[in-house]
């Protein structure tokens, strides 16, 4: 019997794509995305993976996650997982290191397909030959003609269900919230799923208000109406409005993902947060325990593959920053239509490999 090949090197580079302009949700304002690139090499292959985070997440791989990981059997994610994880116990294991951590899993599926020579698919199952998504974007700081651009280019897309920003200047004028959604339900016309994320901006009982306000426009989904850290505020709009409500973009672990689970109509899980493909599908285990959809948070490149093995998955967001910036970091990201992507299932890995171009926007 041959000797399997080890993890000889983690290589860790980070990007910094600029928006084209500022850009706000309800309690935060930025001009750039920042992607954290792992490669991890075996065997003359290499698997790639990624996190939107700062540039301290590479610092967390190379200081952290690097030593830990040569070395080992690639083939043995779950190990590296858990070697991962505990490495971090002492800088915090959650949040930044979850992130790093996310970056170096999908970075570890990618290479075990590689060197199998099959679709990351194959390893993680495929229940659906491609994966609804959503149109998100409309960020508060857009004018009025910028949400009819995001909008004709979700119809364009096929998209199902449409995502605007709401609770501009941490809910400091509701009026003009319930008017952007108004805005929305008029170009997107009335079959549309309605969507809403206030990103955490409002009190429990502005929430429950705008909420209500929103109802006539048929409202489907409110994400974040108050902070994700406040359970019994979530859990009281919920039981007050007949949208969804929609948080967990911040999770963790399974633990964050059973604290959550109870106060939510869906459990979002971010594959680049929540401790990338491994975390994402035990999480999605913690939420299927619960009775709850599943739906993928931003990066649609990433969670393609990983949306594909879930049974209860409802969507994938689209999210027009990472839209826009995926194409410029790896060559082989999926493409939408019909409102959905496709799944990355006839190529070794999840398909997709660093674009020359991405040196362009290196630090
Ligand atoms: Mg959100």
């Amino acid at each position: 019997m041959t000797q399997r090949a080890r993890i000889e090197n983690i290589a860790v580079s980070a990007y910094r794509f600029p928006t084209p302009h500022p850009e706000a949700d309800g309690t935060l304002q930025w001009d750039a995305t920042t992607a954290v690139v792992a490669v991890v090499h075996s065997g003359g292959r290499c698997g790639l993976g990624w996190t939107y985070s700062g540039t301290a997440a590479a610092a967390v791989i190379g200081d952290n996650l690097h030593s830990v990981l040569r070395g080992r059997d690639p083939f043995d994610i779950t190990g590296a997982w858990s070697a991962m994880h505990q490495a971090c116990r002492n800088i915090g294991s959650k949040g930044l290191a979850m992130q790093a951590l996310s970056a170096v899993d999908i970075a570890l599926w990618d290479l075990k397909a590689r060197l199998l020579d099959v679709p990351v698919t194959t390893l993680l199952g495929q229940v659906r030959e491609r994966v609804p998504v959503y149109g998100s974007g409309g960020f508060v700081s857009s004018c009025d003609a910028e949400i009819a651009q995001d909008v004709a280019a979700w119809k364009a897309a096929g998209c199902k269900g449409m995502k605007i920003k709401i609770g501009k200047d941490f809910g400091g004028d509701t009026a003009w919230d319930v008017r952007r959604a108004a805005l929305l339900r008029e170009l997107a016309g009335p079959d549309v799923e309605l969507m809403v994320d206030a990103n955490g901006a409002y009190s429990t009982g502005q929430a429950k208000r705008v909420g209500n306000d929103l109802r006539e426009l048929g409202l489907r989904w409110f994400e974040e109406p108050v902070s994700s850290d406040d359970k019994p505020g979530l859990a009281e709009v919920r039981a007050s409005i007949t949208a969804d409500v929609a948080a967990g973009e911040y999770i963790s672990d399974a633990y964050d993902a059973q604290a959550m689970a109870p106060v939510v109509s869906c459990l979002q899980l971010d594959t680049t947060r929540c401790g990338g493909y491994t975390g994402f599908l035990r999480a999605a285990a913690v939420a299927a325990a619960h009775n709850l959809d599943i739906s993928g948070h931003c990066a649609p490149a990433l969670h393609a593959p990983v949306a594909a093995a879930v049974p209860h998955l409802r969507h994938v967001e689209w999210f027009n920053d990472h839209v826009r910036l995926e194409p410029l970091l790896v060559d082989g990201s999926p493409t939408v239509s019909g409102g959905t992507l496709d799944v990355p299932s006839h190529r070794p890995g999840h398909g997709m490999a660093l674009a020359a171009g991405a040196a362009d926007y290196r630090l």
